[in-house]
C-alpha cells in the first residue's frame, strides 16, 4: 500500500490525513507539539477560549462542507445572529449591514448609498466586477470614483473578513472572487459548538478509523529523497521511509528543516512573507451579561468583540460568559509595546462601553499579543505557496496550509489546499 507522510497536524494536515486515509492510503501523521496547531482551544476555569476565533464564513458555500460530508464528521453548527451584530457609529450602536435586512437599517451609509452599494452587490455576484490583477481593491475604488461611504463599507467588510488593518492593499481580483461567494450566502458566519476542538477530534477520528498513524510531539528535522520516495527523521533521529510527503507546516517552520535544495528554493520566497497578525483578549465572567446585541464592531480602531457564549453555551461554566475581542494589527507596529498597550486601552474602552460591570464579573482574562492569523497575506506583492512544485516532483510532495493558494481565507485555504492535494492524489 501506497504510504504517505503529513508534516504538520493543524487543521490543514489533519483534514489531508483523514482525506487521504479514507482513500485508502497508508498515512503516517506528525506533529511538533499537540493536533490543532493554530485552532487548539484552552479550558481555563471552566471556560474554554479557542487559540483563534472559530468563524466560518459562508458555510452553506465553504470548502469545509464538502469535507464534512466526504469524511461524514458530526459537526453541529451554531449560526451567527446578523440582526444581534452592531457597528459603533458616532457614539452609538447602529445595526451591521451583514444582510439584507442589516443595510436597510444601518445608519453607517446613507439611502442613495445603499442603493450604490447594493449595485456593487448585484455587479460582483453577477461576475460584472472581477477586479484586475494589476490593481488593489483601493486603486481599483479611486479608479472607478466609487463614492465615499461605499469605499469605506467595502473596505470595512474586507478589514473584518480578511482580519486585516490594511483591506485597500488586498489585490482586486482576491475581493471579487471572495466576496462573488460570500454575497450570495444564506450563512455568513457561522460557529462549530464546542469549537476547534471538536473538528479536530472528528478528523482525529477518521484517521485512526482508516488505519493511520498520528505521532505526536515529534518534530521532523530532515527530510531526504531516498529510492523512490523519502526519508524523514525527527529530533531523536527516529527515521522513516515513506513514497509521498505533505508539508503541512507553515514556510517560516519549513525552511527550518533540512530539505532537498529544490524545495528549499521553492519555499524560500514564501518564508519571507508578511503574515495576518491580531492582538486577542479573551474574558471569561460570571454572573451573565445579558445584552441585546452578540457582537459589536469598532470600526474606528479596528476591532471587535464577540459575546462567543450567546452562541454556544458549553464553553462556559453555567451562567458563565466567554467575551472575545479581536483587534487587527498593522504588521510594521506588532512588536512596539505602546502600540500595543493602546490596542488593549482600546478594548477596554469598548468593553467598559457595552459591558459595563465586566471588570466585577472577571473570572479569568488571557490576551495573545501577537497571534497568526493567517501566515501569509493576501496583498499585493505577496501569494499563496502553490500546492506543487511547478518543476518539481507533483506525483510525491505537496503543500498545504493557510499559507497556500486556495479559496477563501483563515481557515478555508487550509482546508482548500488539504481538499485539493488528496482530489489530485486519489
Ligand atoms: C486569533 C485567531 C483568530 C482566527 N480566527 C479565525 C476565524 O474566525 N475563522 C477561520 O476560518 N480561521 C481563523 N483563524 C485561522 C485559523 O486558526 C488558521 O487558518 C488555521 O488554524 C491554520 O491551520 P493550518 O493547519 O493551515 O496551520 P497551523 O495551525 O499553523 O498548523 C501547522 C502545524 O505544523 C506543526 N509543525 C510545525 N513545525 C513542525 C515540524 N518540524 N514537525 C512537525 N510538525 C510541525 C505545528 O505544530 C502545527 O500544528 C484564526 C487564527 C487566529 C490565531
Amino acid at each position: 500500500m501506497e504510504s504517505i507522510a503529513v508534516v504538520g497536524g493543524g487543521l490543514a494536515g489533519l483534514s489531508v490525513a483523514a482525506l487521504l486515509a479514507k482513500q485508502g492510503k497508508q498515512v503516517q501523521l506528525y506533529d511538533a507539539a499537540m493536533l490543532g496547531g493554530r485552532a487548539t482551544s484552552q479550558r481555563i476555569k471552566g471556560y474554554t477560549f479557542n487559540y483563534g476565533a472559530h468563524a466560518i464564513y459562508g458555510r452553506d458555500q465553504s470548502v469545509l462542507k464538502t469535507i464534512i460530508k466526504n469524511l461524514k464528521l458530526e459537526i453541529t453548527w451554531l449560526d451567527f445572529s446578523s440582526a444581534k451584530a452592531k457597528y459603533e457609529f458616532s457614539g452609538h450602536l447602529t445595526a451591521a449591514p451583514a444582510n439584507a435586512i442589516g443595510l436597510l437599517k444601518t445608519e453607517v451609509i446613507g439611502g442613495t448609498d445603499k442603493l450604490r452599494f447594493t449595485w456593487e452587490v448585484v455587479k460582483t455576484v453577477l461576475r460584472l466586477e472581477k477586479g484586475e490583477p494589476e490593481l488593489s481593491i483601493g486603486q481599483w475604488l479611486i479608479r472607478e470614483k466609487t463614492e465615499e461611504d461605499v469605499s469605506r463599507l467595502m473596505l470595512d467588510l474586507a478589514s473584518s473578513n480578511f482580519f486585516t488593518t490594511e483591506p485597500e492593499n488586498i489585490p482586486s481580483v482576491v475581493y471579487f472572487d471572495y466576496y462573488r461567494k460570500l454575497f450570495r450566502t444564506r450563512k455568513p458566519v457561522s460557529y462549530i459548538a464546542g469549537g476547534w476542538q471538536v473538528l479536530i477530534d472528528e478528523l482525529e477520528r477518521v484517521i485512526q478509523e482508516q488505519g493511520g498513524t498520528i505521532h505526536r510531539k515529534t518534530k521532523i528535522t530532515a527530510i531526504e529523497e531516498y529510492e523512490q520516495g523519502y526519508q524523514l527523521r525527527d529530533r531523536k533521529k527516529t527515521e522513516w521511509i515513506v513514497n509521498r510527503v505533505v508539508l503541512a507546516l507553515p514556510p517560516r517552520d519549513m525552511r527550518k528543516l533540512a530539505l532537498p535544495a529544490s524545495v528549499q528554493s521553492f519555499i524560500e520566497p514564501f518564508a519571507q512573507y508578511e503574515p495576518v497578525e491580531v492582538l486577542v483578549y479573551d474574558v471569561g465572567i460570571s454572573p451573565y451579561l445579558k445584552t441585546p446585541f452578540s457582537y459589536v464592531y469598532d470600526r474606528t480602531h479596528q476591532l471587535f468583540v464577540t459575546d462567543l457564549s450567546h452562541y454556544d453555551p458549553s464553553i462556559a461554566p453555567k451562567d458563565g460568559q466567554v467575551l472575545q475581542v479581536v483587534a487587527y494589527l498593522a504588521h510594521p507596529e506588532v512588536g512596539n509595546p505602546d502600540y500595543l498597550a493602546e490596542k488593549v486601552q482600546h478594548i477596554h474602552r469598548l468593553l467598559d462601553q457595552h459591558y459595563p460591570t465586566w471588570q466585577e464579573r472577571l473570572v479569568v482574562e488571557r490576551t495573545m499579543k501577537r497571534a497568526i492569523v493567517q501566515e501569509i497575506k493576501w496583498k499585493m506583492g505577496q501569494s499563496g505557496l502553490p500546492n506543487f512544485m511547478q518543476d518539481g516532483p507533483k506525483e510525491t510532495m505537496a503543500f498545504v496550509g493557510d499559507w497556500c493558494e486556495g479559496e477563501g481565507q483563515l481557515s478555508e485555504l487550509s482546508f482548500s489546499s488539504a481538499l485539493n492535494v488528496a482530489a489530485t492524489w486519489k
